[in-house]
């Protein structure tokens, strides 16, 4: 299939995010910013919030949930610090935007939902991006994914407590990052796992939707 038309394709938005939001707020990793203007964030929203996609702002996708805003996204992003050869867990799919931009920074990602629609949504989503290195699961992410564990880094994209699960599935140098705290008040926390024991970081405030268990059919 061609390329869309270039207005179709958003390229100043796209641009602009980078330019306007992202780096003046201090995302400074090229690898990021590449990222964040490849993946076309205008195909996980759905048809009438097109328009806003590019907005510096959380977005409704559904089911009750947001998709975050470009900056939460590039911030995690950078903060994993990866090089390309990783294998990530996430936990909240979503829509898949930050799968997506993930999936061009590493070997491959595992991403579980708790909601079957926004599951099968994601999964859509995927595919019209034409990202491929993914693997998706409805489940409750708070069990993470045995199988292919341990990971080199796991991303909560929900706001809770981290579980001891996620800590177990994760290597000897991985990193475990998430909104931690109480609903409203999260801060961005970032845990290394290392041969002496959790070096812990305390980053940003945040809020993000709540880290819930169980599935959700329907
Ligand atoms: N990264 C997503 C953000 C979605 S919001 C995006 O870019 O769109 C967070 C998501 O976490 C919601 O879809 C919510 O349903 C999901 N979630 C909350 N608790 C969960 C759990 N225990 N397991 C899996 N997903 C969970």
């Amino acid at each position: 299939m061609s390329n869309p038309p270039i207005s179709l394709s958003f390229e100043l938005p796209r641009r602009r995010m980078i330019e306007k939001q992202l780096m003046p707020a201090g995302i400074q990793s090229q690898h990021v910013l590449d990222a964040m203007y490849h993946v076309h964030r205008h195909l996980f929203v759905d048809p009438p919030l097109v328009a806003r996609a590019y907005q510096n702002s959380a977005l409704p996708i559904g089911a009750g949930q947001t998709i975050s805003q470009p900056f939460m996204v590039a911030r995690m992003t950078e903060l994993l610090k990866l090089q390309g050869h990783e294998r990530v867990l996430e936990i909240g799919t979503g829509c898949g935007y930050q799968t997506a931009i993930l999936a061009c920074l590493c070997q491959h990602v595992y991403s579980i939902e708790r909601i079957e629609i926004l599951h099968q949504k994601s999964l859509q989503n995927l595919l019209k991006a034409n990202i491929d290195n993914t693997s998706l699961k409805c489940g409750d992410g708070r069990l993470g994914w045995a199988q292919y564990a341990p990971f080199d880094a796991i991303i909560v994209t929900a706001g809770g407590f981290a579980s001891d699960i996620w800590i177990q599935q994760l290597r000897e140098g991985g990193v475990l990052l998430m909104p931690e705290g109480e609903a409203g008040q999260h801060c961005l926390v970032r845990r290394e796992k290392k041969a002496t024991g959790i070096q812990t970081s305390y980053l940003d405030d945040c809020s993000f939707v709540p880290l819930l268990s169980g599935e959700e059919y329907g």
